[in-house]
């Protein structure tokens, strides 16, 4: 999986070599060496990794930095801005206007995941306010009409299709034309794959977009193609005016890293990435948030994002309001593991936060998690309310923690790592304090601020 095999590996990366006492020539370039392997694993360019390399050097010159500079900061910031240049295309990505009736026509590969990332786009801008529907232009897959019919039901989302017309484009032009009487404001029509491309797929395409008019055109791909992403990519973007790019299963495949910055090459917009198989695994794509969590330095917009989204409205002052405050109890390191447990979408949003991504729960390793997790909060079932619900780290004495140990049957040892990471996690939640809650629509700001 991408996040959690290059993120893991690029964070660990500048994890050592801040654990060096002295950052020298040979810290900086086992650094760079490593970050360079975990890219190439990724299946991102070659050339770009040793530009990369290049620049990063050029930029960090060790015996110019004086004896006072934060070189670790240095050195992370050069590495943060040209894993943001490999990603960026370039070009900003077209925003659709809600309450206006917009058509967007998906198209891209048999297989790809095309049908499930329709849904889910529906149901994303659903949630945001958005009155979405579904049209089933995809006359060519048997059982592609079915699988959306099942996936907007679910959803509870409009659709439109037929078992029995075999004309892609007058399903769509049906299906656009009696959704925007129903002043659907997002009207999405899933277009055919086929296995290759192929002048079939693209002549059907072309025919599609002609009688429909779409106000944007997605091309969905599969992440696992990794750098031949680019010529699938300039492949489509010739046969019609893509406008940005969906890249599915990035939880699946290493290579999603390349696939990413093939498309990047090719100027096309990355809006959203597919991370699983349910309607929910679907995250907004930001190049600098992004990289900011490759690095472990956590992804706030994406967080604030999601708390906006996923948790309960009613649930969400006294949340942002304990970030604000940056006092990180026991109690509420409790109430979130309790969130994390359930795996709810509230899951999602801690796994946005550093040091609840990568080191408490890394991504693939879910089972062990959750037993540390409830491990964990076994022990914290033999506290007490003052101990539950203070902020002192002084008060968890040595004969606190013996009782605790006592009381739930576990060593010592382990009650006291449960701290360590209590400590871990309160220093992070610190970080928060002082936060300004934002509206919706003022994340990029709030990231800005907190990765500074
Ligand atoms: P289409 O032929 O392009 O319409 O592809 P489908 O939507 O039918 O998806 C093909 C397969 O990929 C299905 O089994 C989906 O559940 C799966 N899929 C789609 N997106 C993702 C994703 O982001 N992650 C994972 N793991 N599977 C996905």
């Amino acid at each position: 999986m991408v996040l959690a095999q290059l993120g893991g590996s690029i964070s660990r990366a500048l994890h050592q070599m801040s654990n060096a006492t002295i950052i020298d020539e040979k810290v900086l370039n086992d650094c760079l060496n490593e970050i360079t392997r975990a890219l190439l694993q990724a299946d991102v360019q070659f050339k770009l990794v040793r530009d990369m390399q290049t620049n990063i050097k050029k930029i960090v010159n060790l015996d110019d930095l004086a004896a006072g500079h934060n070189k670790r900061k240095i050195i992370q910031q050069a590495i943060f801005n040209e894993l943001c240049k490999i990603l960026d295309p370039g070009k900003p990505a077209f925003t659709l206007k809600k309450g206006k009736p917009s058509v967007v026509m998906f198209v891209g590969l048999q297989g790809s995941g095309k049908t499930t990332t329709c849904t889910k786009y529906a149901y994303y801008h659903q949630k945001k306010g958005w009155k979405p529907a579904l049209v089933c232009a995809d006359t060519f897959r048997a059982g592609a009409f079915d699988q959306l019919k099942q996936n907007a039901t679910k959803a509870k989302i409009p659709f439109y299709g037929s078992y029995t017309e075999s004309d892609p484009v007058r399903i769509a032009v049906e299906g656009v034309e009696r959704f925007k009487k129903e002043n659907c404001d997002l009207i999405i029509v899933d277009t055919s794959g086929r296995h290759k491309q192929e002048a079939a797929l693209f002549e059907e395409m072309r025919q599609v977009s002609e009688a429909t008019k779409p106000d944007l055109v997605i091309f969905v791909m599969d992440s696992s193609i990794g750098q031949a992403a680019f010529d699938q990519a300039q492949a489509f973007k010739q046969s019609v005016a893509v406008g940005a790019v969906i890249v599915t299963k990035m939880d699946g495949h290493a290579k999603g890293g390349g696939a990413l910055s093939a498309v990047a090459a090719t100027k096309s917009p990355v809006i959203f990435i597919g991370t699983g198989e349910h309607m929910d695994e679907f995250e907004v794509f930001d190049v600098k948030p992004f990289v900011s969590r490759l690095l472990g330095m956590g992804d706030w917009s994406g967080f604030m994002d999601k708390i906006h989204e996923v948790v309960p409205m009613d649930q969400q002052p006294e949340l942002l309001q304990k970030l604000s405050e940056g006092t990180f109890t026991l109690r509420i390191m409790y109430e979130q593991f309790q969130n994390i447990l359930k795996m709810g979408p509230i899951g999602q949003v801690f796994s946005m936060l550093p040091g609840f991504s990568q080191e408490l729960m890394p991504q693939g390793r879910e089972k062990e998690s959750q037993a540390k997790i409830k491990r964990y909060m076994t022990m914290m079932d033999s506290m007490t309310n003052e101990e539950l619900d203070s902020s002192n780290p002084k008060l968890m004495n040595e004969s606190r923690i013996m009782r605790i140990a006592r009381g739930c049957g576990r060593p010592v040892r382990d009650v006291v790592d449960m701290l360590e990471e209590y400590k871990r996690l309160a220093k992070i939640w610190g970080k928060m304090k002082g936060l300004k809650i934002p509206k919706k629509g003022e994340m990029s700001a709030l990231s800005r601020n907190m990765n500074a």
